[in-house]
């Protein structure tokens, strides 16, 4: 069977699976609901011109990376992109983590930490959040004082709580821990907090960040470290030699020079109060505060509650079979009619 040739570290793995159901409103991944900049959008035509795709791409993404460099206030040296943050935290750990090296996150938080530290061989020690979903950072100093982790994950704002971590904690933290210190801040611009301008104090410190959230090109595939170079020059060693498309580094380049999406965040935080306030009227329901582009709501009985959501068009994201969050959904913030179309929905069915 060639079940039984796969790797040890694997075997318990399902295959991946994402619901493939067409609905009328898709508040289940985190993605923003505008489309490219209108320029980006008239322009297209020369951007796929400019994207030479007889060629390979640039394998080291230099004019994004440039272009990332000055949104981040830093220069390209500091800068990696991959295929999305999600290869970013596999090539971390193909970089960094051997067989049975510990590596702690916080749960619960993004499933892709656990994968890819699972298929890595990793020792995965996770240390909980509190009842609140406030991070516990006595608990997690503890662990790195016992385990000495070759990397400690922390997801500022935490997805799928939406709460954050305080500057001085994570200085707190990347005090004590002597292995790699990722930060992964995908929801940074919703947030507005960073700790990118700590890389040059702290030599371990990772800062993950996409544009698969504020900058609406999660289809794209970008996304980008931010650290010291020496530590950009370990990922570089490890990474698949044409890991970003041309036609996604030049859509990503045009949409950076389009400007910053200060705009739209601030729709999407509007929106934000006014989901938090509507699901208040509806009573009865756990919503925590988030400082991200969406809500983690508990219910009594969650799978009743998305099953007549998805009856009536709207996808929402379920934890089911999580050990925590069996209760909770998380939504999406959509645009103003996605929301009230979500409150309406919900009020029918409680
Ligand atoms: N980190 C966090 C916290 C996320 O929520 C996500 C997407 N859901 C990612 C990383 C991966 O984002 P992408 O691969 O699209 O850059």
């Amino acid at each position: 069977m060639i079940y039984d040739l796969i790797r040890d570290e694997i075997k318990g793995f399902k295959n991946y699976e994402v619901p493939t159901i067409e609905c009328m409103y898709k508040m289940d991944a985190n993605e923003t609901p505008f489309g490219l900049p209108e320029a980006t959008m008239n322009n297209l035509q020369e951007i796929v011109k400019s994207a030479n795709v007889n060629r390979y791409p640039d394998p080291v993404s230099l004019k994004l990376r440039d272009k990332l460099a000055e949104y981040c206030g830093t220069t390209r040296e500091n800068i990696f992109v991959g295929n999305g943050s999600d290869e970013i935290i596999h090539i971390l750990m193909n970089a960094f983590v051997s067989k049975n090296d510990c590596v702690v996150y916080p749960v619960p938080s993004f499933s892709m930490y656990k994968v890819y530290s699972q298929i890595a061989g990793a020792k995965n020690v996770e240390v909980a959040l509190k009842d609140d979903y406030s991070y516990n950072v006595d608990e997690i100093i503890n662990t790195i004082n016992i385990f000495n982790p070759k990397m400690v994950i922390l997801c500022n704002p935490n997805n799928p709580t939406g709460t954050t971590l305080d500057r001085d904690d994570i200085v707190k933290i990347l005090k004590v821990n002597d292995g790699i210190t990722v930060v992964d801040e995908a929801y940074y611009e919703f947030y507005g907090d960073t700790v990118v301008d700590l890389i040059g104090k702290f030599e371990r410190l990772i800062v993950l960040r996409t544009l698969s959230k504020a900058y609406g090109l999660a289809g794209l595939r970008v996304g980008y470290a931010v650290s010291n170079s020496d530590v950009i020059s370990c990922l570089n060693m490890v990474k698949s030699p044409y890991n970003v498309n041309s036609i996604s580094q030049a859509i990503a380049l045009s949409v950076l020079e389009e400007g910053r999406v200060d705009e739209k965040v601030d729709y999407i935080k509007n929106e934000r109060k006014f989901l938090q306030d509507g699901l208040k009227e509806i009573g009865n329901l756990k919503v925590y505060d988030s400082k991200a582009n969406f809500l983690l709501i508990e219910f009594d009985d969650a799978y009743y509650v998305y099953n007549k959501l998805l009856e009536k068009g709207v996808l929402v994201r379920n934890f089911l079979g999580d050990k925590i969050l069996s209760n909770a959904l998380r939504v999406t913030i959509g645009t103003r009619e996605a929301n009230s179309y979500f409150l309406k929905c919900l009020k029918e069915i409680l």
